[in-house]
């Protein structure tokens, strides 16, 4: 059995910036982060283990300092937080910026502004919660119900796939052909090349592990984007979720991770199967003494031609 990795995958700059970041100010002080700075378990257990407190809500503060997580939040927030005279480190991803930035100049031109996400999403929370009036969409039952405007501002949370979010802005545009449609691609690198490298290795899988949190937009994004290419995907935390059973018979077995996903995660998990690799009814690709580098192969395929935001 070989064991195929995405050539892109797991923890994203931004995220690893935002816990290094927190890290460095927890050694400071006593910090606390406002929301779960990674929707990942076994990352906010080492955040807990190391000191850090997660709350969900400023109110619930005991610390001087809060961090904003990657994810970013709205200056509403941010407003509350320094009232309450608490020291702010903003660890929010250049990326997640990029986006805020863009929405706030589709406001400010006059444009409505609709965002393609998930309404309940932090991110979203924070791209939105400034504005006086906006939208937010996720399917095309969602565009059927806007209201017509003479201008449409559409970017999306940087996690969405950039096929949906270009489908949903065009399908704006033929639902309100006499209004202007402005389109801002918000949707971040990282994930793209995700998405893309996702879809390559389902189509030369027979089964696909996707690892990453239980609430993890992004990571449920890569199981959506494999399932269309291959019907073997199974989404995993840890190796602790894996069963034998499902790799009976299959040759070649990928591994995607989504952005909140650590690297220890993707080891423990390859480590798995580079150890059962003789027990699943097929020939084994290990060999030597350290399976796991033999067995492992990294995907390779052409440059992603997706455009930074
Ligand atoms: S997923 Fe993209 S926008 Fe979000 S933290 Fe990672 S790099 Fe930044």
């Amino acid at each position: 059995m070989r064991i195929l990795r995405a050539e892109h995958l797991g923890m994203c700059f931004g995220v690893r910036d935002a816990i290094a970041l927190a890290l460095k100010q927890s050694h400071r002080e006593p910090a606390t982060v406002l929301g779960d700075l990674a929707h990942n378990e076994t990352v906010l257990a080492d955040l807990r283990a190391q000191g850090i407190r997660i709350v969900q809500q400023v109110g619930a503060v005991e610390t001087g300092t809060v961090i904003i997580t990657a994810h970013g939040a709205s200056e509403g927030v941010k407003r509350i937080v320094r009232q309450r005279g608490l020291h702010l480190v903003d660890a929010t991803c250049p990326l997640v910026r990029a986006a805020q930035r863009a929405v706030s100049s589709l406001a400010r031109a006059g444009f409505h502004p609709v965002v393609v996400g998930r309404r309940d999403h932090v991110e979203v929370r924070g791209l939105t919660e400034d504005l006086e009036a906006f939208d937010v969409v996720l399917s095309e039952a969602d565009v059927f119900e806007l209201k017509e405007r003479p201008r449409f501002g559409v970017a999306a949370q940087t996690t969405q796939p950039i096929e949906k979010v270009r489908a949903l802005a065009e399908l704006i545009r033929r639902r309100f052909p006499a209004s202007e449609v402005r389109f801002i691609d918000t949707v971040c690198q990282p994930t793209k090349q995700r998405q893309n490298a996702a879809t390559e290795l389902a189509q030369r899988s027979d089964v696909v592990i996707v690892i990453g949190g239980a609430r993890s937009n992004n990571t449920q994004e890569l199981v959506h984007a494999c399932r269309r290419h291959c019907p073997r995907v199974h989404h995993v935390q840890t190796a602790g979720d894996l069963r034998e059973a499902w790799f009976e018979g299959a040759q070649t077995v990928g591994l995607t991770a989504g952005t909140s996903t650590p690297d220890a995660c993707i080891r423990e998990i390859e480590q798995w199967l580079a150890s059962r690799c003789g027990s699943f009814g097929v020939g084994c690709a290990c060999h030597g003494p350290h399976p796991l580098a033999s067995a492992s192969q990294t995907l390779s395929r052409a440059p992603s031609q997706t455009v930074q935001p």
